[in-house]
């Protein structure tokens, strides 16, 4: 089986506003083959610029086009073409936006691979430790603080354990949000758990108090208080915090994962599938948390095809807390596949078991929202 060609498919809502809602637009990737299989990926950030490192013609060896490195090869050889395309890619890339790209390849090449075989991608990566992940509800913070709490409320009833709130209005007043968490704590009960998600990144000092206000409140971490870049002010929140800290849906590669853990101190690091280097790449981060005795509890703020890929990811490893699950009301969210990936009513999600990823997209809800520039 040989590669023929790398296909491209941009949505995007009708009104994009910039707030901290990921999935306003994807880039959907397919991978054809010349045995008519065909795998599906995506990757998660600014879809435009991620076409144009997939089909940029080659620039000099170290600067090549996603496609024309992989068109030709062996789809089944995945990890082999992960490490081809980082090679080639290596002026442009080794971070950030070509590593996006390759994420969305990645995760479609694991399709095929599951596809030719006739089994489903976990078993591919060693076999199903678990058949079904616990989910955590994920929204962003509503700035009144009674829809908030309503929101909860309605996650809890539809089944879910666990919630986090994230980005919105928080980091401006440590205080303030304190008082709202100890209100959403009191409302949804001591069995849920509850995660804050700062988002975007606050003084050490402001988030040294949001740990101590989640502390009093019992939440099972913080998420994104510093900058990615502040391993040193990691290491010393890590220590100074009463509660665990958490972070990595920024980041890329399992150097910046290695860096996170044995620089920043992180004992909870949540690398993207569709950002950090796809299924391949999530693994070797994976690997290297194992090794360290650190929770891996991947981001997943996107649609069913990266959430079906993270399930796999989760059912392959030894310890898998939480499936990312955002709950908001987004049609590519929940309409971009034939049979949407929602919780059961015990706030778990079960793995897929179809070759491959398992998924398959809602041609009409792609052909709705595909997105071409004037
Ligand atoms: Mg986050």
């Amino acid at each position: 089986m040989r590669i023929t060609g790398v296909e491209t498919i941009i949505l995007r809502l009708p009104e994009v506003a910039p707030n901290g809602d990921g999935l306003q637009d994807v880039l959907i990737v397919k991978v054809h083959t010349d045995s008519g299989i065909v795998g599906i990926g995506e990757a998660h950030t600014m879809p435009l610029a991620l076409e144009a490192i997939i089909h940029a013609p080659v620039s000099q060896s170290a600067s090549q086009g996603l496609a024309a490195i992989i068109v030709g090869e062996d789809p089944l050889e995945v990890e082999r073409l992960w490490d081809l395309m980082w090679a080639r890619t290596a002026v442009l890339g080794r971070r950030g936006l070509a590593i996006h790209a390759m994420s969305a390849i990645d995760i479609a090449l694991w399709d095929i691979a599951g596809k030719a075989l006739g089994v489903p991608v976990h078993q591919l990566l060693g076999g199903a430790r678990r058949h079904s992940v616990t989910a955590y509800a994920s929204d962003l913070m509503a700035d009144d603080p009674d829809s908030l709490i309503e929101n909860a409320q309605r996650f809890v009833a539809r089944g879910f354990r666990a919630v986090k709130f994230g980005w919105g209005g928080l980091g401006a007043d440590p205080k303030r949000d304190g008082a709202v968490l100890d209100r959403l704590r009191g409302a949804v009960g001591d069995d849920v758990a509850l995660m804050l998600d700062l988002g975007n990144p606050v003084g050490y000092d402001t988030a040294l108090e949001y740990a101590h206000a989640g502390h009093a409140a019992g939440i099972a971490f913080l998420e994104e208080p510093l900058s990615a870049d502040d391993l040193d002010g990691y290491a010393r929140l890590v220590r100074a915090s009463p509660v665990p800290i958490a972070t990595g849906e920024k980041e890329t590669t399992r150097f910046s994962f290695i860096d996170l853990m044995d620089r920043g101190g992180l004992r909870i690091v949540q690398p993207d599938l569709a950002r950090a280097g796809g299924i391949t790449e999530a693994r070797r981060i994976w690997a290297a948390a194992e090794t360290r005795g650190v929770r891996v509890i991947p981001h997943s703020w996107a649609s069913d095809i990266l959430i079906a890929a993270t399930l796999h990811f989760l059912a392959s490893i030894r310890e898998a807390p939480y499936l990312e699950y955002n709950v908001m009301d987004n049609p590519l969210r929940k309409r971009l596949l034939s049979s949407p990936i929602s919780p059961g009513s015990d706030g778990t999600v079960a793995v897929p078991t179809a070759p491959g990823l398992g998924v398959e997209l809602d041609e009409e809800t792609v052909e709705r929202y595909r997105w071409r520039p004037a």
